[in-house]
């Protein structure tokens, strides 16, 4: 295929959340036209896109009019129906590929891939009928118990200790096909982001250190603060594997856990740019969402550059409310006074707490300077500054 090129084709996003409106933006910013397809009738990318089609995933109507009017179409969620993807597949270029996302839509599917490429996973047990209940290895416990599709964010996750709390957690499931991991004793959670063409061309970003509060991402650093070289070299390695033996093509982010006992484990991965990965729009010379961009448009992938030491902070609902009750908007102007600090908004109306609503990247030259700032940024937000 040739590539779309900038200033003369239109790009689709399949789903209009924060992750759509920042692809939105790099696609812009290189001179392509955007459309987005969303139910809602506003949302954060459909109200930057030059056109919203405000339709339901499935809509044939709606997804024959983003095939028709778009070049080259992507999606922002993996949750969206694989049969989107098929469908507008056959009439224009997707990536994703439907059959990627459909391994990343399935945990089981998904362990299934690590293990085929050779990467090990959590030691884990599928669950979807009493048989597979019943006989559980009790090694795997105590363990977390996670429904096989559509959770995010910890949702659909519960933390099981013993045989009578599996079964009560999967019942209180619904019993919907699940996977049991076993709990693992981890020293820190990390991220690697990498891009990939359709011409085979791979580049990746470097390892991310993540902390998550309550199942969310609160904090992610890079350069990975406490990580050996040989586990960030491990990484990177596992991660340009995993997106090879798919024959991925758009950037994938891949998480890890990094355990006590100084192994490595993959813990799941996402078709798509990632919240661990929204430092690079100002610690990197080129965004994961730029990439995403390149990725669908067919041009060349460069090595991504960190020019600086990065740290993000997620901005959740949350911060409208303080002591005072809300919702009031932080001090921002307090927090932009501090140097290397770059504040993202995602145009969301309505804060509520534990919703996405932003996140503040701080750029410095060294990664104790960038911490300092966080600090400081954080205890003005009022967020734990315990990171
Ligand atoms: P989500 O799709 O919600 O991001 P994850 O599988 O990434 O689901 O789990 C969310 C968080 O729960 C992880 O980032 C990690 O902190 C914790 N977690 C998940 N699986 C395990 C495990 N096997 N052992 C210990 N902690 C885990
Ligand atoms: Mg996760």
């Amino acid at each position: 295929m040739a590539a779309l090129l900038p200033g003369t084709a239109t790009l689709g996003v399949l789903g209009g959340g924060q992750l759509g409106r920042m692809f939105v933006h790099a696609a812009q910013a290189m001179g392509y036209r955007c459309i987005v397809l969303d139910p809602d009738a506003i949302s954060p990318a459909g109200s930057v896109a030059e056109k919203h089609i405000k339709a339901d995933y499935l809509d044939p109507v709606g997804l024959a009019q983003l095939a028709r009017d778009c070049d080259a179409i992507t999606t922002e969620f993996e949750n969206v129906p694989a049969m989107a993807l098929e469908t507008l597949a056959n009439m224009r270029v997707v990536a994703p590929a439907a059959a990627s996302v459909a391994v990343c839509q399935d945990r089981a599917v998904e362990k299934a891939h690590f293990e085929a490429a050779g990467v090990p996973c959590a030691p884990h047990a599928v669950i979807t009928n009493e048989i597979e209940l019943a006989a559980i290895d009790p090694a795997l416990l105590p363990g977390i118990l996670k429904t096989s599709r559509m959770g995010y964010d910890g949702k659909g996750q519960v933390r099981v200790a013993t045989a009578a709390e599996l079964a009560a957690a999967w019942e209180n499931l619904q019993r919907v096909p699940c996977v049991l991991e076993q709990m693992l004793p981890l020293q820190r959670e990390l991220s690697v982001l990498v891009a990939r063409g359709a011409d085979g061309q791979l580049v990746n970003y470097p390892v991310q250190q993540n902390l998550h509060r309550g199942g969310i991402l609160a904090v992610t650093e890079v350069p990975a603060p406490d990580v050996p070289a040989e586990v960030q070299a491990l990484a990177v390695s596992a991660a340009r594997q995993v997106a090879q033996t798919l024959g991925y093509v758009g950037v994938l982010c891949i998480e890890f856990f990094w355990l006590h006992d100084g192994r490595l484990v993959v813990n799941e991965m996402a078709p798509r740019p990632h919240n661990s990965g929204h430092w690079t729009m100002n610690g990197c010379d080129v965004s994961q969402f730029e990439l995403q961009v390149r990725a669908l448009a067919g041009l060349p992938l460069p090595a991504p550059r960190q020019h600086s030491a990065s740290l993000m902070l997620n901005l959740l609902g949350d911060l409208w409310f303080g002591e005072q009750g809300g919702p009031t908007p932080p001090a921002w102007d307090r927090v932009l006074a501090l140097p290397g600090t770059h504040l993202h908004l995602y145009g969301k109306a309505d804060a509520r707490p534990g919703r996405k609503m932003g996140h503040l990247n701080i750029t410095a030259d060294t990664p104790e300077a960038a911490h300092d700032v966080a600090v400081q940024a954080a205890a003005i937000l009022g967020l734990p500054t315990d990171f």
